[in-house]
């Protein structure tokens, strides 16, 4: 009985011990690429990834597949700020129809102009900042997400899949969102009563799920026909697994969040492919600062109804600069503590928020994790190195994933963060492989997916250690 028990430990430990083997030979091989940001990037390229779960749908589709959009539909592009609208076009705009061939030099401006390529700070459409061309960037190309929403499901799902990525969790969110019938729907908001103005907009919130469902059915069915997942030769993307988060734009005015805020909340509790909410657009711009505090009880009110629905908020997206310091110093915990959010995105601010320590030490013991976005943070608005939190917040045990905010909008892939922050950081293989895990253990998957799709990245990490090891993956 003795020897078999034994037998039984050696049999489970042998893998394990296997496993700390591979990884340390394949952290070894990693270290000798420090100084290679070439071959680094090739090993990195392939190695799993876990969750990217700070990924907003819109920001990840690139500029030329907007374009090649607009061509096939016959949009128009604003001659000056470059923003694509439906037909039909007027004197101040071109017709995107064939621009590529026509106008090359209008082409590549306006992909300039739809993202940060050849963004030099001061020249340019007009802004002075990578923070102010980051986003102004979104509502240039907004319009083309109608009528495109399967096409931006396949062509992000493609870009995680080349990243080697299992899980990815994508900001987003329905056409009834931007309604008339759900913004207009609070005549009389009272800030003092959420269930009076809970009330105008129940009626709207049924019609506008059911409107929400058909819409994701009908985008998801085109993005499973543009990527050939039931056929005998699917895309390979058909295998990631992907659900969404609903946006509630803190820019918009307080009955207007509330609206959004109900529909975020009512969907994600209605159908499974919605796990939580989110909070978008600059945490600096005046109205969002202004009603930061009453945005953070209209998720204390809603989490409240909809216990089960989970909340990851954009929060510390903030520095010294961007904003007076009377508007550092609170939103991350706000966030946590009276919004609800068990992962924040970004969480910069850090550096000043009143008792960092004590806060950093309640995230780690909570399991409040940071979705954190190196190269969007470096360019919007140019916290980097060390003055990135991310080595203090990593010191605290504060868990971490790695993401890249807008693909599309940076011009860069998951790969590249994952370069970032083992040069700019100096993570290694270990630390990424956490970054990884935990981009799945801190999603919002119910617990027997997460445990499954857990499985599915340790397999993944065992092959690709197999490969480094013999050779395959960098010589
Ligand atoms: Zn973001």
């Amino acid at each position: 009985m003795k020897h078999i028990l034994a037998a039984a430990l050696l049999l489970t430990a042998t893998p394990a011990l296997a496993d700390a083997a591979s990884e340390a030979k394949v952290g070894a091989v990693m270290e000798k690429l420090r100084g290679d940001q070439a071959a680094l990037r090739v090993f990195l390229t392939q190695m799993p990834k876990g969750g990217d779960l700070h990924n907003h749908l819109d920001g990840s589709v690139w500029a030329e597949d907007f374009l090649a959009w607009a061509d096939a539909d016959g949009y128009c592009i604003d001659k000056t700020s470059h923003t694509l609208t439906p037909p039909p076009c007027t004197i101040a705009q071109v017709e995107a129809r064939g621009l590529m061939n026509r106008d090359p030099k209008f082409y590549a401006a306006t992909i300039d102009a739809l993202s940060m390529r050849n963004f030099f700070p001061g020249t340019g459409t007009g802004e002075t900042s990578g923070h102010d061309h980051t986003f102004v960037a979104f509502p240039r190309f907004g319009a083309m997400m109608t009528g495109h929403l399967g096409d931006a499901l396949a062509v992000t799902r493609q870009q995680a899949a080349a990243d080697n990525v299992q899980y990815v969790e994508q900001i987003t969110g329905p056409a009834g969102a931007f309604s008339p019938a759900l913004l207009g729907a609070i005549s009389r908001f009272d800030p003092q009563d959420f269930d009076a103005d809970f009330r105008q907009v129940e009626a709207q919130l049924p019609g506008l799920i059911r409107a929400a469902r058909a819409e994701y059915d009908a985008a998801e069915k085109a993005m499973r026909a543009k990527l050939k997942c039931d056929t005998s030769s699917p895309d390979p993307a058909c295998a990631l697994k992907v659900r969404y988060l609903s946006f509630v734009l803190r820019t918009f005015q307080p009955a207007q969040v509330f609206a959004q805020t109900a529909l975020g909340f009512a969907l994600a509790d209605a159908d499974p492919r919605f796990v939580g909410v989110n909070l978008v657009a600059p945490e600096d711009d005046a109205v969002a600062l202004r009603d930061f505090s009453l945005h953070m009880r209209i998720f204390q009110y809603f989490h409240r109804k909809y216990p089960k629905v989970k909340i990851s908020l954009h929060a510390g997206e903030l520095t010294l600069g961007l904003v007076p310091p009377s508007a550092l110093g609170f939103h991350i915990r706000d966030s946590i503590e009276i919004a609800g959010a068990s992962r924040i995105g970004h969480g910069y601010e850090m550096t000043f928020e009143r008792d960092a320590a004590g806060l950093m030490a309640a995230m780690a013991k909570n399991g409040v994790a940071v979705e954190i976005n190196l190269t969007s943070n470096a360019i919007s608005p140019g916290v980097k190195g060390a003055e990135h939190p991310l080595a203090m917040l990593r010191r605290a045990g504060v868990p971490f994933s790695l993401s890249a905010d807008d693909e599309g909008v940076f011009r860069i892939d998951l790969t590249n963060e994952y370069v970032r922050a083992a040069l700019e950081q100096g993570l290694t293989y270990t630390d990424l492989k956490t970054a990884g895990r935990n981009g799945i253990r801190y999603s919002f998957l119910p617990p027997a997916e997460k445990t499954a799709t857990l499985a599915t990245l340790e397999q993944a990490f065992d092959r690709f250690e197999a490969r480094v090891i013999a050779g395959l993956v960098i010589n």
